[in-house]
């Protein structure tokens, strides 16, 4: 058997979640809430049953939930999107990000990652037949920083065989968001090209930044080449139904749809329907922020009372700490000890790099999810104070 994938084994993230359990560990590694859902939208779910929204839905998406995603896009970002051709509602944020790279990723062509990535883009890219070609991020100058994106050094990186460029904002794992001179920067690299974005905007509602989240929806020049993805498992605390979104002009669109019939067809009706209903009501997700930034300074705050030391955090529910000041072991073998003997887990940020290079150089960093019960932190912290 000759591998499609040979260098790549299990997600970090599953590998990490049943480490967790295996070590009846605190797990504030795999980015998932371990608290429920609204019991509304879990009620919405029981009345679309009965209601009989048990068959195949329409391949694209049930009606009113490309028309909500319709709606909330354009009162947040102002852009039009035409929910007949240019919506499509997906398996996950996951299966959205496949089926973009799959439809237009051809034998050659190469693709721009900003590195760290999460981990499905170069798998996706590999599959296509496509080139990763990866460009780092600058990390933080200081504690109260995040890291950047360089776009000199995208600028450099794009050449003739360029098909797209695939950003993250907010970022997984360093939790940095897209200011408009990046939005500018982006836009300068693109003009005169036919390159294409992919933008996965999973964390567009958990951002606490006065500004909120810009997406390249809401730039014409990026819009008009961009696939523009995100996910409701965020922002409706719950990632195990995997339901996500892909907004493109209509010709992505096209292309987009030729893939998702074939891979997955459709996605479940009765939870489309849940969540139409749900997030017609925009305080669901306009709440987030707040929500999120009290768990965030609990971690924050709980961590700078260890040997840990956490970076800022404008977006994501994920932060990153230094723990330079415990140990000089390598990001992975860190996380697993943490795990095994202090009954934490945590997520290596080496993990998120593919290049030796940047592997090698071990910023001596790791990723804390919190998106947890207040209960739940504090008794991490408790333990990690005891480190
Ligand atoms: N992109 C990023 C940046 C993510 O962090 C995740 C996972 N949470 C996904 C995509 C996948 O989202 P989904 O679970 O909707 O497939
Ligand atoms: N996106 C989640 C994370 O970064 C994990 C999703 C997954 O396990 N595939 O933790």
């Amino acid at each position: 058997l000759t591998s499609k994938l040979p260098d790549i084994g299990t997600t970090i993230f599953t590998v990490m979640s049943k480490m967790a359990l295996d070590h009846n560990a605190i797990n504030l590694g795999q980015g998932f809430p371990d608290f429920n859902a609204d019991p509304r939208l879990l009620e919405l779910v029981n009345e679309a049953m009965l209601a009989g929204h048990n068959q195949y839905p329409y391949m694209p998406g049930v009606d009113s939930l490309r028309e909500v995603i319709r709606d909330k896009v354009s009162s947040l970002y102002k852009r039009n999107y035409n929910k007949d051709t240019e919506i499509t509602v997906t398996s996950g944020a996951t299966e959205a990000i496949m089926a973009s790279v799959l439809s237009i990723v051809n034998t050659g062509d190469e693709v721009i990652v900003i590195e760290p990535n999460y981990d499905s883009y170069v798998p996706a890219i590999r599959l296509a037949g496509g080139v990763p070609v990866r460009v780092s991020m600058d990390p933080p100058s200081n504690l109260d920083d995040t890291f950047h994106v360089n776009w000199d050094r995208v600028s450099a990186a794009v050449t003739k065989k360029t098909k797209l460029i695939m950003v993250n904002f907010p970022h997984n794992p360093t939790g940095a968001v897209l200011t408009d001179s990046d939005l500018n920067e982006l836009e300068k690299i693109i003009a005169g090209t036919d390159i294409l974005l992919l933008s996965d905007e999973v964390y567009e509602h958990i951002i606490f930044t006065a500004q909120g989240h810009l997406s390249l929806a809401s730039r014409p020049k990026l819009a008009e080449r961009s696939f523009v993805i995100s996910s409701f498992g965020k922002t409706t605390h719950t990632t195990g139904w995997k339901i996500g979104y892909c907004c493109a002009p209509e010709a992505l669109t096209k292309e987009l749809r030729k893939i998702h019939q074939f891979l997955v067809f459709t996605v479940p009706s009765p939870l489309q329907h849940a969540l139409a209903n749900y997030t017609s009501d925009s305080s669901t997700y306009l709440n987030l922020p707040e929500f999120y930034k009290t768990k965030r300074d609990r971690l924050a705050t709980g961590l700078s009372r260890t040997r840990f030391k956490p970076y800022a955090c404008p977006g994501t529910f994920f932060m990153l700490a230094d723990y330079s000041a415990i140990s000089d072991m390598p990001e992975a073998e860190f996380a697993m000890w943490l795990t095994k003997e202090h009954g934490v887990t945590v997520i290596p940020v080496s993990a998120f790099y593919a290049s030796p290079d940047a592997i090698e150089a071990n910023h001596g960093l790791v990723r804390f999810c919190f998106a947890k019960t207040d209960d739940t932190l504090d008794r991490a912290i408790e333990r990690l104070m005891q480190i």
